[in-house]
């Protein structure tokens, strides 16, 4: 007999949440996940994907991963330490090096294990880490998993950062003070203050960790937030995915080779789990190949994000301070915002709502992400669907 503890617990909770409109149901595509989608039958423009360039349906980035699967195999074996290491293993962490002007880089599975993995590998209960509230949920968890102090910071504020960082140091509580930020806030699309990171870094000697999952292949020519301000020999960690503007999975710690050496010694996902699969590791070589080749792909992301954020601001709809192609639509009412995405989906758009407690109480949004991938056709239906929708329920 399974536990009726557990029951009552499942039970009681999911109740709940369905009692309060905050279950989510999960809707299963029936195409790629490219520019229009298939679901239940019907086409709709995909403003969700954080598929920034188009590159997860990409040919070249397919025909790569079918001829690594044909040379390896479709699974890597083993974990990397013992023999799931393959030499396109290494030329891909060779080539993300390249990309983020490092001396050295490690891959991992995702950029959520990069977390888990990277900063318990450095920081322990004798230290202290100055983690800004907004950031990613993988960094709240990695922070916890290390046992270090973690000291919440206001959001993008540089003073408290700054006051918080000194009574730390002063304190002489901790051996080791990091600062860690995400580089593009996903809910809101801002950009971490990062000269400013550094300069309190500088001050105060901290480590600095940046998790830059939405800003690379987006910011800095497509090499990332760092780079956007030219800051690649100041920052210690930089974390980076290949699931979303890649197009694939996994994700990568750039930064010194001695860092680095210690990652693969030290990190437990590099050394308790698989490695991933040769078709991942070969497709995303590929599209890094691209990113360095041509800023074609990312000058339309951001020529199309650019069109997508005119045509709403136009209509009258309150998009935020984004400073990405990451587009809020904040409508505010919780209810209201899911009936809003709730409506653009019947009209052919597909955006998701995002409400508390992903985002703070009344500032329920619907979350556009525009790509490389979208036609100016597209974008003027999904702005004629807002507007249509916009004005059925009094929005604008
Ligand atoms: C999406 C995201 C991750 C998780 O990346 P995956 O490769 O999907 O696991 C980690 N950190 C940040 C800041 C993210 O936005």
């Amino acid at each position: 007999m399974t536990s009726k503890t557990l029951d009552a617990f499942l039970n009681e909770n999911l109740e709940d949440l369905k009692g309060k409109g905050l279950y989510n149901v999960i809707d299963p595509l029936e195409s790629p996940n490219g520019p229009i989608i298939k679901l239940n039958g019907r086409e709709l423009i995909n403003l969700s994907s954080n598929n920034y360039l188009g590159l997860a349906t990409d040919t070249r980035l397919k025909e790569a991963a079918t001829e690594a699967i044909h040379k390896y195999g479709v699974g890597a074996g083993a974990v990397r330490t013992i023999n799931g290491t393959l030499d396109i293993h290494v030329k891909l962490e060779e080539k993300l090096a390249e990309f983020k002007h490092t001396e050295a880089a490690i891959a991992y599975q995702s950029g959520f294990n990069c977390n888990m993995a990277a900063i318990s590998a450095v920081m322990d209960k004798n230290d202290a880490i100055l983690s800004d509230e907004l950031n990613h949920a993988s960094i709240i968890d990695g922070c916890r998993l290390s046992k270090a102090k973690i000291i919440r910071v206001n959001h993008s504020d540089m003073d408290d950062l700054r006051e918080k960082a000194k009574e730390a140091k002063e304190s002489g509580q901790y051996n080791k003070i990091m600062v860690i930020t995400d580089g593009v806030f996903s809910m809101d699309g801002d950009i971490a203050k990062l000269p400013e990171i550094v300069e309190i870094a500088e001050e105060f000697d901290l480590i600095t960790y940046v998790d830059d999952a939405h800003g690379s292949g987006v910011l800095g020519d497509g090499a990332g937030t760092v780079k956007h301000f030219g800051l690649s020999d100041k920052i210690d960690f930089q974390i980076g995915t290949l699931s979303k503007a890649i197009g694939v999975v996994g994700g990568y710690v750039a930064g010194k080779q001695q860092l680095i050496d210690w990652l693969k010694v030290r990190s437990r996902p590099f050394l308790f789990s698989t490695s991933l699969t040769p078709a991942d590791v070969v497709a995303s070589m590929r599209a890094i190949e691209i990113l360095m080749e041509s800023t074609e792909l990312n000058e339309k992301l951001w020529d199309n994000a650019n069109y997508l954020k005119a045509g709403l601001k136009k209509l009258g709809f309150d998009i935020g301070e984004s400073e990405t192609p990451i587009t809020p639509c904040i409508i505010g009412d919780e209810v209201k915002t899911q009936e809003f995405s709730k409506k653009l989906n019947e009209e052919g758009v597909y955006a998701k709502s995002i409400v508390f407690p992903t985002v703070p109480k009344g500032t329920g949004r619907v979350r556009n992400m525009p790509s490389a991938a979208h036609t100016k056709e597209m974008l003027d239906q999904a702005i004629a669907i807002y507007e249509k929708v916009g004005r059925e329920l009094g929005i604008i």
